[in-house]
């Protein structure tokens, strides 16, 4: 099997032949279709964080399923499917209450220690999955808590993008901040993840959404995605510009960026009682200074959003449907097709404002 590997801590991605498993116990074999480029993947590859080289990364996947292991009961051959690097065990207390995101046992999909490796080289040495995936690859092998079966009629390019960046921005509006009719929302940042929260703050009946960008592309196709307003913070003082529009100040603000001087920003465009959520991971390093009494006298609220509170087993047919039935335009976030030997490049054009969501689809078997 072709995948994409990551052989030397900041080397990038090339195909090399890999040997994979055979499904056994609650595992699903997946011919993927799709596989969507997120930036996290890169930052991993990067600094060598989590998974050691030699390892396959990519983990936003839409595929068939293929072959299934003997105790698998939620999807069957044939079947289209999301993967998704939500690890969850279904039996520990967060998973019990619906909070699959905050699992005590992400390991818990995983082959136990002293199995063979799903993932191995020509020559039989194991290979890293990422996040139990492996995505970067013309198949993938993952246990059922991870993959979502979703309906046949939605382009798998679209549904690749379902597996992470859509369940970050949405799940950020939908179920951390849980967004409200009537409310204003305001989104910093108006890459994949930031057009995904857009998207959902139209789900949840937001009366205003204002898109903040430095790219003028991205504020186009966030207007696509369904924001009422733009602000052109390369142009305009963005705070200036939303207390314009919002003359009370915005109920959410949704920091898709995670620089010092945006969460500022984003706290200064708040309105009495409202929110600020952190989504944006800047360089890993962003800390800012609170004038505590500020944000008392004006009620706020401070959150940091992990992976948008997202239960994907019911997240992802929810935005599937969403997007068959016209109601969420996820077609106007693939804004390029790649080759599998060509994710370096892929990577390279996220840095172009014009580039939302970067999509293999062509795995060259
Ligand atoms: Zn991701
Ligand atoms: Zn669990």
């Amino acid at each position: 099997m072709k995948a994409s590997v990551v052989s030397a801590v900041g080397g990038g991605f090339a195909v090399q032949e890999l040997q994979l498993a055979q499904p056994q116990g609650r595992e699903v074999l997946v011919e993927v279709k799709a596989s969507g480029l997120c930036h996290s993947d890169l930052t991993l590859a990067n600094a060598g964080l989590v998974y050691a080289p030699p390892a396959v990364l990519g983990h936003e996947v839409a595929g068939v399923v293929i072959a299934v292991g003997e105790a698998v009961s939620d999807c069957r051959i044939g079947d289209h499917v999301v993967a998704c690097l939500i690890q969850f065990c279904g039996h520990c207390v967060p998973c019990l209450s619906g909070h699959t995101h905050a699992c005590l046992n992400p390991d818990a999909t995983l082959r136990a220690p002293g199995e063979p490796a799903r993932l191995q080289t020509a020559q039989g040495s194991s290979v890293n999955q990422g996040f139990g995936l492996g995505g970067f690859a013309a198949q993938v092998l993952a246990h059922e808590n991870q993959v979502i079966v979703i309906p046949k009629a939605l382009p798998f390019e679209e549904a690749a993008l379902l597996g992470c960046g859509v369940l970050t921005g949405a799940g950020a509006v939908l179920n951390t901040a849980k967004v409200e009719h009537g409310q204003s929302v305001v989104v910093i940042g108006a890459g994949g993840v930031g057009l995904s929260a857009i998207a959902g703050a139209v789900l949840a009946g937001a009366s205003r959404i204002i898109a903040v960008d430095v790219a003028e592309a991205k504020l186009q196709r966030a207007c696509l995605l369904g924001a009422t307003d733009t602000v052109d913070s390369s142009q305009h003082d963005p705070v200036l510009a939303v207390k314009a529009l919002l003359p009370g100040g915005a109920d959410y603000v949704f920091d898709f960026v995670g620089v010092r001087a945006v969460v500022e920003q984003g706290l200064q465009m708040l309105g009495k009682g409202g929110g600020l959520y952190l989504v944006g991971i800047g360089d890993g390093s962003t800390t800012v200074d609170l004038r505590t009494f500020d944000l008392m006298l004006n009620h706020n609220r401070i959150e940091a959003v992990y992976m948008g509170s997202s239960n994907a087993k019911r997240d992802i047919p929810f935005y599937a449907e969403m997007a068959l039935a016209g109601r969420f335009n996820l077609a106007a976030l693939v804004s390029r097709r790649i080759a599998l030997s060509q994710i370096d490049e892929g990577y390279l054009a996220l840095k172009d404002g014009a580039t939302a969501r970067v999509v293999i689809t062509d795995f060259e078997h």
